[in-house]
């Protein structure tokens, strides 16, 4: 037993087993890589998942499925965190970050226990060799941009393996296409500002041109739609005479005066407001009082209430400045436009389109049931995702052909001693992925890799006649990102399981702290 100054006393998680945490952990590593690894490509299945209150869902996402395990191993939530960086990171390629992670310990496992290799060694091995597949990869890359038919072919491979992959695929592409070079910031593009993906069940699919809001305007007595609308983005403070002023006094003539008073200031901050010429007010302030509401109401002017994330993307689609004090109301240049405001009162659901600023669309995704809104909205973003990786860092062929191509020269990497058999840990990684994409499409995996093998250079199998094709050609590509990123995610979780020879677990502090007091 050790003490550790910052955590008390720490002991064996299973004191009476024979210690082995590289088994446990290895075990408890794959246990949580094969809820996923079926999914993995077009031909992957989908998991049917159950939560406490038995909702049923069906989900072929990796971290949705990752996520909805309950109480696991705390190595194996190191592999759902893995899949939680490659979805914020990259926002693709989850199932394949897990994947790699999973064959890159079972295959240290082995030769550390099999061959006694020192975990150090293999370490130094995967470092290498994740470092030199990265660049390998980087340097097969393909750059394009977004009128290049690669694009479509990235999102078609990255939606291939979802439910109704290709009309959301259409429904991507054709979003991508209207914003095009207009996503680009500081050269690099940025669809998070100019794709919204919104989940709608009550709707059809569509892409809208412009911004839709999941909202009602302040009253049913307004106005449904505006034409050429100047808008105003108000987060100022709209509520002139705090409530509580008025309750701490009681005599009722100086409520009746500070009631007067509240009534003034709102007609004469709407009165403000509506000077600069504004026939919309979109409001983001957080105390609105009623007078300012019943105001606008009883002048017919087009108001909503938005929420501060919205702000960012209205103002940049409409132009308007966001006004935060009433001196700002002054300024020329604070309203934003657009030809066309209406409200779909049906749906409860604004539509802003012909903005004057940045270039904005808005992809609406249905569903029959909630689950499956959710589920093809995930897809949805998946695809903007990869899109936007593939267009900033290029992409490579998919179905594992990129990593497989690149095996023989991580493996022909000279490095010193041992250091060398780690290397084999990194070339298992590479050769996973299309050999699960395979396994899943009912082929033997490890035959058909090693056709793949054998072809030229960007070769993958194609999963339904299982004769080796380009992919290139054939149009299955990936995003480079996905790969280098799991790749080098697969490398650290590794290397940091593969190097833990106990688990220790903290014992309980209030025990300590009694035996303590004892003495
Ligand atoms: P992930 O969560 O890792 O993105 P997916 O289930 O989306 O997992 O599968 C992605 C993998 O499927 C990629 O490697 C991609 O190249 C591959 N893939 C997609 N379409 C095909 C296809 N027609 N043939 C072979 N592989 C494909
Ligand atoms: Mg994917």
């Amino acid at each position: 037993m050790s003490t550790n100054p910052n955590f008390g006393v720490w002991r064996p998680m299973a004191e009476n087993v024979e210690f082995n945490a590289l088994e446990s952990n290895s075990n408890a590593v794959m246990a949580v890589a094969d809820t996923v690894r079926t999914t993995l490509g077009p031909k992957g299945l989908d998991k049917l998942l159950i939560d406490q209150a038995m909702n049923r869902h069906v989900s072929n996402d990796g971290v949705t499925i990752l996520l909805s395990l309950k109480a696991i191993h705390p190595v194996a939530r190191m592999i759902v965190e893995i899949a939680e960086r490659q979805e914020q990171m990259v926002g693709d390629g989850t199932t394949t970050a897990v994947v790699m992670s999973a064959e890159m310990i079972k295959e240290g496992k082995r030769l550390i226990k099999e061959l006694g290799v020192h975990p150090t060694k293999v370490a130094e091995g995967i470092e290498n060799g994740v470092r030199l597949a990265c660049q390998l990869l980087e340097k097969e890359a393909k750059h394009i941009s977004t009128n290049d038919i690669e694009l479509e072919q990235v999102v078609r491979t990255s939606l291939a393996s979802k439910l109704d992959g290709e009309r959301l695929a259409n429904l991507v592409i054709s979003a991508l296409r209207t914003v095009g070079e207009n996503a680009r910031y500081n050269g690099e593009y940025d669809f998070n500002k100019s794709i919204m993906v919104l989940r709608k069940t009550s709707t059809e699919d569509q892409v809208v041109n412009g911004i839709v809001l999941e909202r009602n305007r302040m009253d049913p007595e307004l106005p449904v739609e505006v034409k050429n609308a100047k808008i105003l983005i108000a987060k100022l403070d709209l509520k002139p005479v705090k409530e509580s002023w008025i309750k701490e006094n009681n005599k009722y003539q100086e409520i009746l005066l500070m009631e007067n008073d509240r009534i003034a200031k709102s007609k004469e901050i709407v009165d403000v407001m509506l000077s600069t010429g504004a026939n919309t007010i979109l409001i983001a302030s957080p105390e609105v009082d009623q007078a300012v509401e019943d105001i606008l109401v009883a002048r017919r002017v087009f108001a909503a209430r938005i929420s501060i994330d919205e702000i960012e993307h209205l103002s940049r689609y409409t132009g308007a400045k966001p006004v935060r004090v009433i001196e700002d109301l002054k300024r020329s240049d604070i309203l934003g436009t657009a030809e066309h405001i209406q409200e779909d009162e049906d749906n409860d659901i604004i539509y802003l389109e012909g903005g004057r600023g940045k270039n904005m669309v808005t992809l609406m995704v249905s569903g029959t049931t909630k689950e499956t809104s959710l589920e093809r909205w995930r897809a949805a973003i998946d695809g903007v995702n990869a899109a936007e990786a593939a267009l900033n860092k290029g992409v490579v062929p998919g179905g594992g052909a990129a990593e497989l191509h690149v095996i023989d020269k991580v493996k022909g990497l000279r490095l010193k001693g041992l250091e060398q058999v780690g290397l084999e840990v990194v070339a298992s990684a590479l050769e996973s992925i299309m050999r699960q994409i395979l396994a899943n499409a009912g082929f033997n995996g490890l035959e058909k890799v090693m056709a793949a093998k054998a072809s030229p250079p960007s070769y993958g199998i194609d999963i339904n006649t299982g004769e080796a094709i380009d992919m290139w050609k054939t149009g299955i590509i990936d995003p480079l990102l996905v790969k280098t990123m799991a790749l080098r995610a697969s490398g650290e979780i590794a290397k940091s399981v593969l190097r833990i020879d106990r688990n220790l677990a903290a014992e309980d502090l209030s025990q300590q702290a009694l035996s303590e007091s004892k003495r």
